[in-house]
């Protein structure tokens, strides 16, 4: 049967919906597991009041916004802190993990990816909770 088009704008809308839910628990999941790793402690002053996670390069960039190498675990005050102040930012992350890793994050953010595979890395952070 031939779908009338009338239907179209609402299947679509709907499939939008499922793909924000979804980006929503990569989200989640993927903070969560980064504040594990680093022993929900804040990695600049220490704090295990109000972590966070902080990504290294800006989570607008889909290449790099669920790689556990580009986010660290901060307190609340200290991403705030940073979150104002990219050059201190910036001088923060070279010293901590040097110069190389950051150049390489900023070089994969840069290229970018022709789509994500969002079930992949629900799939990928779910089965870090074992
Ligand atoms: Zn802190």
């Amino acid at each position: 049967m031939k779908r009338k088009s009338q239907n179209k704008g609402k299947r679509t809308s709907r499939r939008r919906k499922t793909r924000t839910a979804l980006r929503n628990k990569a989200d989640r999941l993927f903070s969560a597991a980064v504040r594990e790793r680093d022993d929900w402690a804040c990695r600049n002053c220490g704090s295990v009041r109000t972590p966070q996670c902080a990504h290294i390069v800006s989570r607008r960039y889909n290449a790099t916004r669920w790689s556990m190498d580009n986010a660290v675990c901060l307190c609340q005050r200290c991403h705030m802190k940073f979150t104002h102040d990219v050059l201190a930012w910036e001088d923060w992350v070279v010293e901590r993990f040097g110069e190389e890793r950051y150049q390489d994050l900023k070089f994969r953010a840069r290229q970018g990816v022709a789509s994500v595979d969002l079930e992949g890395i629900v799939k990928m952070l779910e089965g870090k909770d074992e």
